[in-house]
């Protein structure tokens, strides 16, 4: 008789629940569920990365490490390139460094609601999960008790998101000090940052903090989240050991090529995040207006429970008007998330939001 393979597969993955999606609807109008830049790549970056990309040889492997990509990121924010592993999307650097650090029995420390797929990776890496849940009408991190409990056991990895995912509150510099104190290493996933205050850029702490590893990714401001690349900043023998986890030429030609272009824009780029960020205040006033209570938020989306308190139904109808957004009732009662998208897209979620109220 045949073994069941499902039995040899480890229970803490059975555990899990695949990350899913429901369908892009019919008739879609407005895509604001995954906190994707509503525009493509400038078209002479485009241009540019096809015609480098047309000129390499498909069939050679990138550059072993990609030397290039990896200056460029590191002078993008002022590192050094040792400082910098480049990886495919900088969800696969988040996974390298839990497992690294937290993997095979050591515990993940998150402050929920957040980015659902670090209590996947956890389940990969074999770790364990600790929360200390966000607090307050503006979901703050509870500090003391994340202190407290970031202090508790040698193999406890603290993993903060500033701007956090979903709710898009920041953590402070000050904060982050405190942790690097009682912690062994402090993961910090800052995806969303490029949307954010100069303040809330933790890169210039590396300098001081040599325990601090901080995670960035082209596929939100740079609008490159079809070609993957994102990395882990950190001090270059802790980079080196993320790099160990981390498969090589996990980062392809194509999105090294594109990478590379759209880094070399670095202004137009700001200047889009900068017109982003005012789209979402207005957005978050207009919603405020209507009497749904809204997270302040310094990404590119904002946490809200409708006026009636039922995300889930606001989510259905909406999305029957061709508005797609996040329904995040399963991470907070009647939540929602909305990414901020063109003016006239915002417009039609406002609009078309006041017809479902
Ligand atoms: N961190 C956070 C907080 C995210 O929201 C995401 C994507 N939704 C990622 C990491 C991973 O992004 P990527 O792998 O595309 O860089």
């Amino acid at each position: 008789m045949m073994r069941d393979p499902l039995a040899a597969v480890r229970p803490e993955i059975r555990a899990l629940r695949a990350y899913r999606f429901a369908p892009v609807p019919e008739g879609l109008r407005a895509k604001l569920d995954f906190n994707e830049s509503p525009a493509d790549v400038p078209a002479e970056a485009k241009a540019a990365a096809l015609a480098s990309l047309g000129a390499r040889r498909f069939a050679l492997y990138p550059d072993f490490g990609t030397p290039r990509l990896r200056a460029a990121l590191a002078a993008s924010v002022g590192l050094s390139p040792e400082q910098v592993v480049p990886s495919n999307g900088s969800g696969e650097a988040i996974l390298a460094a839990i497992s690294i650090l937290a993997g095979c029995g050591g515990t993940l420390l998150l402050a929920p609601p957040v980015f659902s797929l670090y209590v996947q990776m956890a389940g990969i890496a074999g770790a364990r999960v600790a929360t200390v849940p966000l607090v307050g009408d503006d979901f703050r991190l509870d500090e003391e008790t994340f202190l407290a409990r970031a202090a508790k056991g040698e193999r406890t990895v603290p993993l903060l998101c500033s701007p956090n995912n979903p709710t898009g509150g920041t953590v402070s510099k000050d904060f982050v000090h405190r942790l690097c104190a009682v912690a062994p290493v402090v993961l910090l996933d800052q995806a969303y940052v490029d949307f954010a205050e100069d303040d809330d850029d933790v890169l210039p702490l590396l300098a001081d903090l040599p325990n601090l590893v901080v995670f960035r990714t082209l596929s939100k401001a740079y609008s490159i989240a079809g070609l993957r690349v994102g990395y882990a900043a950190a001090r270059p023998d802790v980079a080196e050991e993320i790099g160990k986890a981390i498969l090589p030429f996990s980062v392809d030609l194509g999105a090294e090529e594109i990478a590379l272009a759209v880094l070399a824009r670095r202004e137009e780029i700001r200047a889009r995040c900068r017109g982003i960020a005012r789209e979402r205040e207005r957005v978050a006033a207009a919603l405020r207006a209507l009497g749904a209570r809204v997270a302040p938020s310094r990404a590119n989306f904002l946490f809200l429970v409708p006026p009636d308190g039922d995300g889930a139904r606001v989510f259905r109808d909406l999305r029957a008007r061709g508005v797609l957004v996040r329904d995040q009732t399963d991470v907070f009662p009647g939540a929602l998330r909305v990414t901020i998208g063109t003016p006239d897209e915002n417009d039609l979620f406002l609009t078309t939001l006041k017809e479902v109220l």
